[in-house]
């Protein structure tokens, strides 16, 4: 029996609402608490939870940006595009998952990296954020990232493997607990979000699945216990689900203006916004007004800021439309249909909030997903202290 551990446990989209809801695990983790999410996807959420710096710091929000020298890696697209018939290919999201997966080899790109329904003769105008491994050591370079902070304390860690699923991920955590030699842990699961995003409006499944999710943590709880005096042990979000409330198809808006994509403009469609860069100055009242009747808002200057998205280079967008909370733009680049749930709305969205619960009392409440960060680096700085 060793003296202490401390668990992190990363759950996708384990909203506050939801938590409460279906009274997750209330009885082993008695400390239940909101958590302000930070605008974007996981692919921004997630990098701010492994820096706790924001986005415009450590650089990461939607897949694809536009970079400053409007240099792209899929320039080659531009040359290969007319060999990929639209019929065929756009709506075919099994090939475009082989030349997702051929990329990736082909560049060494360790990250998640999916093209998902950019059409291919739009790539040339985009780079994509998520090319490196962000869990990897020096990851998320510049900034540090929790592998390099954990590295840099000497305590025993480990972290989850994120190309493995839940199960995998719990299964190896709890081996490593019964060998005591780990002391502080991040366990990666994601089965939730995936589950939430086809399934937020049936009760039933969600309960099912909750309960299946309990038990397992429930046994990793009893683990740890069996193996160390005092255990400390957590579970974050990153984001909740929105129920689908609606659509919008903004996307035919802008393509019914006499302007054309890569000239006047350039836009990404993402589930939950337009992004916008212009190219002919004329070009920004017209595609401002057309959406301007769209359920959503331009993010003013201000608002950028506080939602910590006004990137100085406008990688990201020069305008961001924002929808509502539950209204999806369909077809976007991430998808041809509405799905059930979706997350990147306002962090106002009660249905966005993430939340943290924990077994014992925290020294600190984190108030955005920022802060988790902190969290872990003191929780490493405090197994460092016990062990010297
Ligand atoms: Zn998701």
């Amino acid at each position: 029996m060793k003296d202490r551990v401390k668990i992190f446990m990363f759950s996708d989209a384990l909203g506050y609402e939801i938590a409460q809801r279906y009274k997750f695990m209330m009885d082993e983790f008695p400390v239940r608490l909101p958590v302000r999410t930070q605008f974007g996807y996981s692919s921004t959420c997630v990098p701010t939870i492994l820096t706790g710096e924001p986005p415009t710091k450590h650089g990461h929000f939607s897949f694809f940006y536009r970079p400053k020298d409007a240099k792209s890696p899929f320039t080659f697209f531009r040359f290969l595009h007319p060999f990929l018939h639209p019929s065929v290919v756009f709506d075919n999201h099994r090939i475009r998952h082989r030349v997702s997966l051929w990329l990736a080899r082909h560049r060494n790109y360790t990250g998640y990296f999916n093209l998902y329904r950019v059409p291919y003769a739009r790539l040339p105008f985009f780079d994509y954020c998520e090319k490196q491994d962000i869990f990897a050591p020096h990851g998320l370079a510049p900034v540090k990232n929790l592998r390099d902070v954990l590295t840099e304390s000497g305590v025993p860690f480990h972290i989850s493997n994120w190309h493995l699923n839940d199960d995998q991920n719990i299964a190896a955590a709890k081996k490593l607990l019964e060998e005591e030699r780990t002391e502080f842990f991040f366990v990666y699961t994601a089965g939730l979000d995936s589950m939430l995003h086809f399934h937020v409006h049936e009760p039933e499944v969600v309960a099912k699945h909750l309960d299946a999710f309990s038990a397992k943590v429930r046994d990793l709880l009893k683990t740890a216990r069996a193996h160390f005096r005092k255990v400390d042990f957590c579970i974050f979000s990153d984001h909740g689900m929105t129920p689908l409330k609606g659509e919008t198809d903004i996307k035919s808006m802008l393509e019914a203006l006499p302007l054309k994509f890569g000239q006047d403009y350039i836009a990404a469609y993402d589930s939950t916004m337009l992004r916008v860069w212009f190219l002919n100055p004329d070009a920004r009242a017209p595609v401002m007004d057309a959406v301007t009747g769209a359920p959503g808002h331009w993010l003013s200057p201000e608002e950028k800021s506080a939602l910590h998205v006004d990137f100085a280079d406008a990688s990201y967008g020069d305008e961001i439309f924002l929808l509502d909370p539950g209204i999806q733009l369909v077809p976007s680049d991430m998808g041809a249909k509405p799905i059930p749930g979706m997350h990147g709305f306002s962090p106002d969205d009660r249905d966005s909030t993430a939340c943290i619960l924990s077994v014992n009392e925290l020294a600190e409440h984190p108030r955005e997903i920022a802060d988790f960060f902190r969290l872990m680096k003191q929780g490493a700085f405090e197994l460092k202290n016990a062990g010297a």
